[in-house]
């Protein structure tokens, strides 16, 4: 028996997914958005997968950043909001990375610290989001501060993030896209609005450059669409051995607090899976495990390594059989909605223990 807990990682639905991007955006430039480890799939096999596929990546800090280069990844790397002191632009220089801006503090340290090898960055534009990103104000100054360093490369990129793209009819999201646009339309240069959720509902925001991240990866970005409503295929299976069946009897609690107690005699199966492979942990009763082709229903609490699930009814289950907690038989979306939280949250929970394979 393989003991241990497994992330399959389909290296050709990842492909696939990358397509239905370029479908959709024909004439656009692909900024494949692999940060968190490639939202927990492993970075270094998604990107030597999909980099011919890409015009570039786009990460959260320079450590992924510098991972990703020492792994032979050679095509352009956007570190999309941790940079904030001058020992950093030592690391652009070396590794070729390009930047995101998004507050004036970050334009002092440009100014401070000219570098001989020419930065490429991108200004992140305040829409309506209120997180990061120049008020239009701001953004006028930080274009001409920016346009009297030479060093910089010009012309320089202009993005936004949405707020609420993953409700297409939400309002806001019409809101930020006038406001980037009215911002916008003097100055020249590459432009980029689009998440996952726009690039699949909003044509109108496709601009120079689309920005997708969890449609990469199979999930959707829409709660109220599946993956195959928006025909992604699933990469990532988690599956994880059967280690126990008992017989228990009308009466018989289960698991911590004993919060479940058996209605009628029944079989039970121990899983090898828990909270600390990434499980979640507020999965309820009655969530959905698969196995050998048949669902079966988490019973009682989830433990740190194991999982209870009700046999019912299933035929031909033993010790050693993998359950699939979730991949293309059991959406993500499925156990994230019941666990009240998101796919990209149990992606990138998946810890350390689990094995990863990469396949074709
Ligand atoms: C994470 C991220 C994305 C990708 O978002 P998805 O919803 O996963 O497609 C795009 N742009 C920025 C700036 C991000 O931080």
């Amino acid at each position: 028996m393989s003991s241990s807990v497994r992330a399959l990682i389909d290296l050709s639905a990842l492909r696939h997914n990358i397509q239905r991007v370029r479908d959709i955006a024909k004439n656009q430039r692909i900024l494949a958005i692999v940060k968190a480890n490639a939202y927990g799939h492993g970075a270094k096999h998604v990107c030597h997968a999909i980099q011919n596929f890409t015009d570039a990546f786009g990460v959260t800090s320079f450590e992924e950043a510098i991972e990703l280069r020492e792994a032979h990844i050679h095509q352009p790397i956007l570190i999309m909001s941790r940079f904030w002191n001058s020992e950093q632009l030592q690391y652009c220089s070396e590794y070729h990375l390009s930047l995101v801006l998004h507050q004036l503090y970050q334009i002092d340290i440009l100014e401070k610290n000219p570098q001989t090898v020419p930065l490429n960055v991108w200004l992140k534009l305040e829409t309506g989001m209120h997180r990061l990103g120049f008020s239009p104000t701001e953004f006028q100054q930080a274009w001409s501060r920016l346009s009297n360093l030479a060093w910089i490369q010009k012309p320089l990129g202009i993005m936004t993030h949405f707020a609420c793209a993953d409700n297409p009819n939400d309002s806001l999201t019409d809101e930020q896209i006038r406001c980037f646009d009215q911002i916008t339309q003097d100055y020249p240069g590459p432009k980029s609005m689009a998440n996952s959720a726009a690039i699949l509902s909003r044509p109108q925001t496709l601009a120079d450059w689309v920005r997708p991240g969890i449609m990469l990866y199979g999930s959707s970005p829409f709660p109220k669409k599946t993956a195959q409503d928006c025909g992604l295929r699933t990469v990532m299976t988690l599956s994880a051995p059967i280690i126990a069946i008992r017989q228990l009897q009308k009466g018989d609690n289960i698991g911590y607090g004993a919060t479940w107690r058996c209605e009628k005699d029944m079989l039970m199966a121990v899983i090898a899976i828990g909270y600390a492979d990434g499980y979640p942990r507020h999965a309820p009763n009655g969530t959905p495990v698969w196995i050998n082709g048949q669902i079966c229903h988490l019973v009682g609490r989830v433990s740190m390594d194991l999982i209870t699930v009700d046999l019912h009814k299933l035929i031909n289950i033993k010790i050693g059989d993998r359950a699939i907690l979730w991949g293309p038989e059991l959406p993500i979306d499925q156990i994230a909605a019941l666990s009240q939280t998101i796919s990209y949250e149990l992606f990138c929970k998946i810890t350390d223990r689990v094995e990863f394979i990469a396949h074709e």
